[in-house]
């Protein structure tokens, strides 16, 4: 059975500063608004969203910090990078439970499944083959079906 993971609303918009606390970064000004703006975001966003969201703060923050920001949020494993086939580097943050992802290839929409059968099918694929798994990727690239009236 698949599940969709729902929109995580409730989350802590202090969660990735943190996070960033935790890990000992030092965290200037423009550091907290880009981690703000990503713990508010829920799409999967590249450096170019997230620059635009920044800026709505603070518009001082060039897209040069936001790429280094992010770059240091991914070495920290703070962020994950995603590459969903359009050559843009996209984030999330690294979260505890698993989830897959499908990409609508007509508007970028991202939806996270879960789904226990593919889990267990990776598993068996990889031990068939002489291995323990310890991490996996999928992607599911779509259409959506269009349903007669
Ligand atoms: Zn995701």
């Amino acid at each position: 059975m698949t599940t969709v993971q729902p929109a995580h609303e409730d989350r802590d918009p202090h969660r990735i500063e943190k996070l960033c606390a935790e890990k000992g970064l030092k965290m200037t000004e423009q550091r907290r608004v880009i981690a703000r703006v990503l713990s508010e975001s829920d799409d999967h966003p590249d450096v170019e969203l997230l620059y635009q969201r920044a800026t709505e703060v603070d518009p001082r923050i060039s897209i040069a910090t936001v790429y280094r920001t992010v770059r240091l949020f991914e070495e920290s494993e703070i962020l994950t990078r995603h590459d969903f086939g359009d050559g843009r580097a996209r984030y999330e943050e690294v979260s505890e439970d698993h989830h897959d992802h499908l990409i609508n290839i007509e508007t970028g929409e991202v939806i996270e499944f879960q789904n226990e059968e593919i889990e267990k099918l990776q598993d068996l694929v990889a031990r068939e083959l002489g291995y323990r798994l310890v991490d996996h990727r999928l992607e599911l690239y779509g259409t959506p079906i269009k349903k007669d009236k």
